[in-house]
């Protein structure tokens, strides 16, 4: 079998481990997740959001992303939350091995509507497809989602039924953004339970799943930051949630920021003088693929699964 995404996806369902996707918007946290794929002999997903893809431009996301493929084959690029079937189009006529299609906020049939557009486009081109059912909160490109609603697993059966999407966004209690809890961090791996109960083949996408590493955030404090209150999903119930269910796809993309940030006010500080933003972008890329290659190991379980 060709060792395409879905290889991939198929393989970490079997053997309960998780594939980053990992979100990118500039050179140096791209180089920083090839590198620490490459240190651990990884596969990973490369993502980018539709305000990414603004950010950086069409053409160079495209050109980063064959750059860090001919680094690591198995580094696979996705579209992140796309929100109408347009950007979904443009992204699989780019030539993403992936788009996800976030239908969440729209009602049961029109997301079940329009994943299947989606779908059934990109199906025709070797190109997978990821829906999301329940709403995750917080904060994610731009878009504030204040109240989370759990999927429903058999609405979650019968969404997967009719969309025929290759892989499933859950919302079990994960939010975007760096304050993920107001009390005790808990995920309901009870409703995860569930759902695989019903859908065992379908690869599940666990969202808002970052840890925000406390050292991070104290770093970023003592520099001159100002984050209040950040909590992440802790490295257990990741593992948990992998070892013991069925997610086979972890996105990370506050960690990344936050790893790479951190470092920057630190070096930046600590060098009044310092101006050749490869001196301080470069600290922060080292940061971000340590904080990675660490994760790929020790809590993705990705690492040699090449
Ligand atoms: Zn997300």
């Amino acid at each position: 079998m060709k060792k395409n995404l879905k290889f991939y996806l198929k393989k970490a369902l079997e053997n309960h481990f998780a594939l980053g996707a990992f979100n990118f918007s500039n050179l140096e946290s791209l180089q920083a997740i090839v590198a620490a794929s490459l240190q651990t002999n990884s596969p990973a997903i490369i993502s980018v959001s539709e305000s990414a893809l603004n950010y950086m431009g069409e053409s160079f996301v495209i050109s980063l992303a064959q750059a860090a493929k001919e680094q690591n084959p198995a580094l696979f690029l996705h579209l992140d939350h796309g929100k109408s079937f347009e950007i979904c189009k443009k992204a699989v006529d780019l030539g993403f091995d992936s788009v996800m299609i976030d239908g969440s906020a729209l009602p049961f049939e029109e997301n079940v509507c329009l994943t299947k557009k989606v779908a059934d486009y990109a199906h025709k081109k070797g190109v997978l497809v990821e829906g999301e059912l329940g709403q995750i909160k917080g904060i994610e490109d731009n878009i504030d989602i204040a109240k989370s609603s759990y999927t429903n697993p058999e609405q979650a059966a019968e969404f997967v039924k009719q969309t025929k999407v290759d892989m499933l966004a859950v919302a079990i209690g994960t939010s975007h953004g760096v304050n993920k809890f107001v009390k005790t961090p808990s995920l309901r791996l009870d409703i995860l339970q569930q759902i695989e109960n019903i859908l065992p083949q379908t690869p599940l996408v666990l969202h808002g799943a970052s840890t925000v590493d406390e050292k991070l955030v104290e770093t970023f404090n003592n520099f001159g930051g100002k984050l209040d209150k950040a909590q992440g999903v802790s490295e257990e119930l990741l593992i948990k949630a992998i070892k013991e269910h069925n997610i086979a796809k972890i996105n990370t993309d506050s960690d990344i920021r936050l790893a790479f940030s951190s470092e920057i006010r630190k070096v930046l500080s600590e060098n009044k003088k310092e101006f050749d933003p490869r001196k301080y972008l470069g600290k922060g890329r080292e940061k971000t693929e340590q904080i990675l290659s660490f994760k790929m190991k020790n809590v993705f379980f990705c690492a040699d699964k090449k």
